[in-house]
């Protein structure tokens, strides 16, 4: 269900709470960058952690690589960069605001109104820079618009390294960079962001497969860290959306206050990649196969997704607001591995210094594995109200009875209740809670 103002709402709790701000704002900011403050740089790692085991540690067949972002320049001559990375910009007659022909609504300006507009022309989104003490075109590297040129570069190290058989894949999450002609709708288009990507090589005959088990790998992935069956879709591309060498991608789509919006794309991409870098290179690229002694180019798989948009669609999926009494709370449901704090420990009585210690204590203990707090500057409902906004998982209360019967009260964050639980147990059991 589309609710117009909620994404003003999580836009406003993200300031607030200190998940996201906008970029270098003392100087009136800059249009396309956003900074993740103390909660949001939580939650993006535990995006990105929760991401990294899913592809990468808890299957056999796919490694991690951590490219640099500045690669050689004939790396984006091979890979069509240079050519054809491009939006088709138009300039409004009236206003002259320059924006994405494919982003026009019902061919308006969206700042007057205006329907006339210059001639569509290709705009590169690629950000040059320039390289050593010389400012010429020898100097000339790009921010990388993607971090997937990375993997194919390395292609041939990793499989020397590794001595892999097909199939396999290599994964990596980093910055990309697009100058895009219309960042905006908060985090989900921006001019820096970063990627999760995987690229996941395989005998051509066994593509097709490999392409139907990355689509529901990926949806999956979503699904299992609590995101809402009705607010995710999958949209295959039609044949004319389709790069010319491509064979299939599906992209999957999250309900974003704004509408249905690509968070992750799944493309089916043939040998394209490896074979441009072997050409522009002139180095050897092929899969040998030691049984066979075939020799050719793997197809390719790419799921690649953004981590920002995936980050601003789990902000927007776990807002919830819910009455209480004669109030409302507003709590963010996180995914327990997502929350940016896993519990709150709060003394009933912060004049009690036996009861201050011991909540102290179980923080320091409990720190080790999660991410805790510790707080005792309120009255516990609105300390309760206080995690609830910022979704931490559990709250653990430690009051006067605790000193006696070495019990705390623990709440949990979705159905309020409270259980008491021992101290001798009480690691294992935000363990549980946590990893469920
Ligand atoms: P769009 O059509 O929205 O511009 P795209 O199809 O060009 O996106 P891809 O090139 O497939 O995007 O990039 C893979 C993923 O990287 C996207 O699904 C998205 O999650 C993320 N991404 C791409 N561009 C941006 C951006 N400008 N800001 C934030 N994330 C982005």
């Amino acid at each position: 269900m589309l609710e117009a103002n909620l994404m003003d709402k999580v836009v406003a709790l993200c300031k607030r709470r200190g998940f996201i701000f906008q970029s270098s704002e003392i100087y009136g900011g800059l249009n396309g960058a956003w900074d993740y403050g103390p909660l949001g740089a939580e939650l993006k790692r535990n995006v990105k952690e929760a991401w990294w085991q899913a592809v990468v540690h808890q299957r056999n067949d796919v490694v991690g690589l951590d490219a640099a972002i500045l690669m050689h320049p004939r790396t984006w001559e091979a890979s069509g960069h240079v050519g054809n990375f491009a939006d088709m910009l138009v300039e409004c007659k009236k206003c002259n605001k320059r924006l994405r022909q494919d982003l026009l609504i019902k061919g308006k300006c969206p700042q007057c109104g205006n329907t006339s507009f210059s001639e569509p022309r290709p705009f590169n989104l690629m950000l040059k820079t320039n390289i050593g003490a010389m400012e010429d075109s020898s100097s000339v590297a790009y921010l990388r618009p993607e971090t997937a040129q990375g993997i194919f570069v390395n292609f041939a190290n990793v499989l020397d390294a590794t001595h892999r058989k097909l199939p396999f894949g290599i994964a990596q999450i980093g910055k990309s960079f697009r100058n895009e002609i219309t960042p905006g709708n908060f985090t989900f288009r921006t001019r820096e962001f970063e990627q999760m990507e995987i690229e996941y090589f395989c005998r051509p005959a066994e593509a097709g497969q490999w392409y139907q088990e990355w689509i529901k790998a990926r949806h999956d992935w979503y699904l299992n860290l609590g995101m809402r069956t009705a607010n995710l879709r999958l949209r295959e591309h039609d044949k004319d959306e389709l790069a010319h060498y491509a064979a299939g991608c599906t992209d999957i789509e999250y309900l974003f206050p704004f509408g249905w919006s690509e968070l992750e794309g799944v493309a089916n991409r043939g040998d394209y990649d490896l074979k441009q870098h072997a050409q522009f290179s002139g180095k050897e690229l092929h899969y040998h196969d030691q049984m066979t002694q075939e020799k050719f180019y793997p197809h390719v798989i790419e799921p690649s997704g953004g981590c920002d948009r995936a980050t601003l669609a789990f902000l927007v999926d776990a807002y919830h607001e819910e009455p209480v009494k004669d109030d409302t709370r507003v709590v963010m449901k996180f995914h327990p591995k997502l929350a940016p704090i896993k519990a709150a420990v709060l003394p009933l009585l912060k004049k009690n210094d036996g009861i201050v210690e011991l909540a102290k204590k179980i923080k320091t203990g409990l720190q080790k594995d999660f991410f805790c707090v510790y707080d005792d500057t309120a009255a516990i409902g609105k300390l309760y109200r206080r995690q609830d906004e910022v979704g931490t998982a559990l709250c653990i209360t430690v009051d006067v009875q605790s000193l006696e019967d070495r019990q705390v009260t623990v709440r949990d964050r979705d159905t309020m209740q409270q259980e008491r639980i021992l101290l001798d147990r009480l690691d294992g059991y935000v363990k549980d809670k946590i990893k469920k």
